[in-house]
């Protein structure tokens, strides 16, 4: 079976139908890419996948590994292996990291039925982690993502998402707010990830990403629709010929 199926999704933002039917199939060790204008519903898709309240499905399916995912509380859903990254860090003052990182793990773990992980067993795990990813520790000290550059906000949230071992993460413009080296690390963070078993699913505004991340497929979205899928190498034509024919074409 697929890892996340969305099936002809309709989904809409108080009184607007945001997303118009969007059908979407994931599988295990695949990375897609979701391209598109501003506003044509990439964070919608993904905040609607994560559970995030304020959106009314009001026809369609999402599925994860044959589940009703649409039926799951967001911790649920993130539990059982969905994880959505990267486009709104919130900054929590006076809370380490480390604790912020130790605790949700552990409600994480709680939830899939799995033993807490004691204060030497997190230190072991997460230096272990930081350490494959290149992450510097002394991060993890300070309070969640007060004064962290963009780059530090990004590699703190991919340490996070190693440390959840996701089925499926959904990286929403991860490349926003960041010059390009930082870009690198962030990709390469991503990259460290990548396995058989789990999928990505890379939203982005911009082509430059996916030179770093190479997507399996590519999908753009225009006016709550994906209105075009290919390969890697439709990023690279939309590059040279940009969104508006799908506008038109919407
Ligand atoms: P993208 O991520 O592709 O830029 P969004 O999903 O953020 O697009 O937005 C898609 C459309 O839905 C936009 O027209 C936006 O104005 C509208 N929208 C998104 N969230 C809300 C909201 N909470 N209330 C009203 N409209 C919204
Ligand atoms: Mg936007
Ligand atoms: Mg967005």
């Amino acid at each position: 079976t697929a890892l996340l199926e969305v099936k002809d999704l309709k989904v809409r933002v108080e009184d607007n139908e945001i997303l118009h039917g969007l059908t979407l199939t994931v599988n295990p060790g695949e990375v897609h890419a979701i391209m598109g204008p501003n506003g044509s519903g990439k964070s919608t898709l993904s905040h609607v996948i994560a559970g995030k309240p304020g959106y009314e499905v009001t026809d369609g399916q999402i599925l994860f590994r044959g589940e009703d995912l649409l039926e799951m509380e967001p911790d649920e859903r993130a539990a059982k292996g969905v994880f959505l990254a990267f486009q709104y860090p919130v900054e929590i003052p006076g809370v380490t990291t480390w604790n912020f990182l130790h605790t949700a793990l552990n409600a994480q773990r709680k939830a899939r039925g799995e033993s807490q992980l004691s204060s030497p067993e997190f230190l072991k795990k997460v230096r272990a982690v930081a350490k494959s990813l290149n992450i510097p520790q002394d991060m993890l000290k300070r309070g969640v993502n007060v004064g962290f550059s963009g780059g530090e906000k990004k590699r703190n949230e991919i340490l996070q998402m190693a440390l959840f071992e996701p089925a499926v993460c959904i990286l929403d413009e991860m490349d926003s707010g960041l010059d390009i080296d930082a870009l690198r690390v962030a990709a390469d963070g991503v990259n460290a990830l990548r396995s058989p078993e789990r999928a990505m699913v890379v939203i982005t505004h911009y082509q430059r990403l996916l030179n770093y991340i190479v997507p399996d497929f590519v999908h753009v979205m225009s006016k709550g629709r994906v209105v075009k899928s290919g390969g890697k190498d439709l990023a690279l034509e939309l590059e040279a010929s940009g969104y508006a024919q799908f506008e038109d074409a919407a």
